[in-house]
């Protein structure tokens, strides 16, 4: 399975890579986490792009390009990946698509969470994930059994740094600028299902499904 999820900030892409790739047995790709860790262990990639992160701009086309041209080269990726968080713009969806015909694989279908730009800040608002597996979580719509502690792993719950308000409404903006226009590109490639975003995780896992026609 080739996938992209496209959507806005808070969406549930991460949340929904997450539970396909325990369902196809394909890596996620999150930029994102990728850009964090870079962040955390202050590479010099991570150095340039943390000023960008943390006031919710996007890091320049060509950084985010490399990451995913060098990750898709990864063994993992043979049978297949979940993008999430990339493309972004419309120059990095040019490059994606060379950079798959260069390896001759071709995307499955390109998935948009559509959802309410203001039920979002209050979704990222409430957002919480481990520091020590990544796992996510919602103070008040995926709660963990204990307060501030994963359920997978014990670990602690942290809030990102990019998870408040102000910078919130600067991503949604950059989301609406430089984001949106993807909803036509890839619908002009015949590649799009929409997806209502604002549906029960579970429900949301489930029209995915079957929008890619596959059993659960
Ligand atoms: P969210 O899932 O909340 O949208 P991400 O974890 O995907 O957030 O991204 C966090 C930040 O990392 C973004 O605000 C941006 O600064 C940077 N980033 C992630 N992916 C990309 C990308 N494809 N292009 C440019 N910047 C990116
Ligand atoms: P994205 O990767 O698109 O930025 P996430 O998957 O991190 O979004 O989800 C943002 C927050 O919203 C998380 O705290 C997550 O638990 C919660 N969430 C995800 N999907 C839903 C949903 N369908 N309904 C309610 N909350 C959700
Ligand atoms: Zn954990």
């Amino acid at each position: 399975m080739k996938l992209i999820l496209l959507g806005p900030p808070g969406a549930g892409k991460g949340t929904q890579a997450k539970m396909l790739v325990e369902r196809f047995g394909v890596p996620q790709i999150s930029t994102g986490d990728i850009l964090r860790v870079a962040v955390k262990e202050g590479t010099p990639m991570g150095l340039k792009a943390k000023s960008c992160m943390d006031s919710g701009a996007l890091v320049p086309d060509d950084v985010v390009v490399g990451i995913v041209e060098e990750r898709l080269q990864k063994d993992d990726c043979a049978s297949g990946f979940i993008l999430d968080g990339f493309p972004r713009t419309v120059p990095q969806a040019d490059a994606l698509t060379k950079t798959l015909a260069v390896m001759s694989k071709d995307l499955d279908a390109v998935i948009s969470l559509e959802v309410d730009i203001e039920a979002l800040v209050a979704r990222l608002a409430g957002r919480r994930t481990c520091k020590a597996c990544g796992a996510g979580y919602h103070l008040e719509y995926e709660p963990p059994a204990k307060p501030g502690v994963c359920d997978t792993c014990g670990g602690k719950l942290i809030q990102r740094d990019d998870d408040q308000e102000e910078t919130i409404r600067n991503r949604m903006a950059v989301y609406l600028d430089q984001t949106l226009p993807l909803v036509e590109y890839y619908g002009k490639s015949g590649l799009l299902s929409k997806v209502d975003g604002m549906l029960p995780i579970e429900d949301v896992r489930r029209a995915i499904l079957d929008a890619l026609q596959v059993a659960e």
